[in-house]
């Protein structure tokens, strides 16, 4: 069965007295370990797709599963749940906390997991190894570089074994060779681990690194075939 399925999606806004019908019918499919793009204009509404995939938010109408589970009957503490258990979320602006160390950070979903202090921190200084940042663990955010933040953003995103990482614009903020290794340490751990990615971004050459993308615009969401660009311009 696919980690995704939605079907039939409406969601609007109630904005200055009307409604803003950002998804009318859309639908969109996605199995276990697809490293998937979305991608499209800026207001289209990638970013309340990834609240629904992320099921922070739920539809207004229509189906969506989340490995066999319809969230419209989930009550908003079991999606807490799901989120904890089974999602990992990457930002552009990594969205650290400054006072903690980057050890401290990784460790944090844990916490509210139950683990230990002790077993907590044992399991994210075991990310921030793979991840290549053991030896600045403890670093608070501002004495990293940008993509040493998001190391640690994603080693946090990793550190509850999720299904699948939900990642936000994760290298708008990068330069050029940052980019490629955030992106490669990405796609490592997608064959390592198996985890799903979904990725939005503005990058195209990002995006076409990929295996799927999705477009969103006018209400819908639709895959596009890789080099559409070049055929369509
Ligand atoms: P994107 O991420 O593609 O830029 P968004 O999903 O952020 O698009 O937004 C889609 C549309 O919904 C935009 O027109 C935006 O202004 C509107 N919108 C987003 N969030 C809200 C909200 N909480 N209340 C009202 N309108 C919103």
């Amino acid at each position: 069965k696919p980690l995704i399925a939605m079907e039939g999606v409406c969601k609007s806004y109630a904005s200055a007295g009307w409604d803003l019908d950002v998804f009318d019918e859309a639908a969109l499919s996605i199995q276990h370990g697809e490293r998937c793009a979305i991608v499209g204009p800026s207001g289209a509404g990638k970013s309340t797709l990834l609240h629904l995939l992320g099921l922070l938010d739920t539809p207004d109408k229509g189906r969506l599963l989340f490995n066999g589970c319809d969230i419209s009957t989930t009550t908003s503490d079991q999606r807490a749940q799901l989120r904890n258990q089974c999602l990992g979320f990457i930002f552009q602006n990594f969205h650290l906390l400054p006072r903690l160390t980057a050890l401290e950070n990784v460790a944090l979903p844990l916490f509210y997991r139950g683990l230990s202090r002790a077993a907590a921190h044992q399991r994210a200084y075991e990310q921030l190894e793979r991840v290549g940042l053991d030896e600045r663990m403890l670093h608070r955010p501002a004495s990293l570089s940008g993509g040493q933040c998001q190391r640690v953003a994603i080693a946090r995103a990793l550190v509850g074994a999720p299904a699948l990482i939900l990642a936000d614009e994760p290298t708008g903020n990068l330069d050029s060779a940052t980019t490629e290794d955030v992106l490669h340490l990405l796609l490592q751990l997608n064959r390592e681990e198996g985890v799903t990615l979904v990725v939005v971004t503005h990058d195209t050459g990002l995006a076409q690194r990929l295996d799927r993308c999705f477009h969103v615009q006018n209400g819908k969401v639709t895959e596009k075939p890789h080099h559409w660009d070049m055929a369509h311009g």
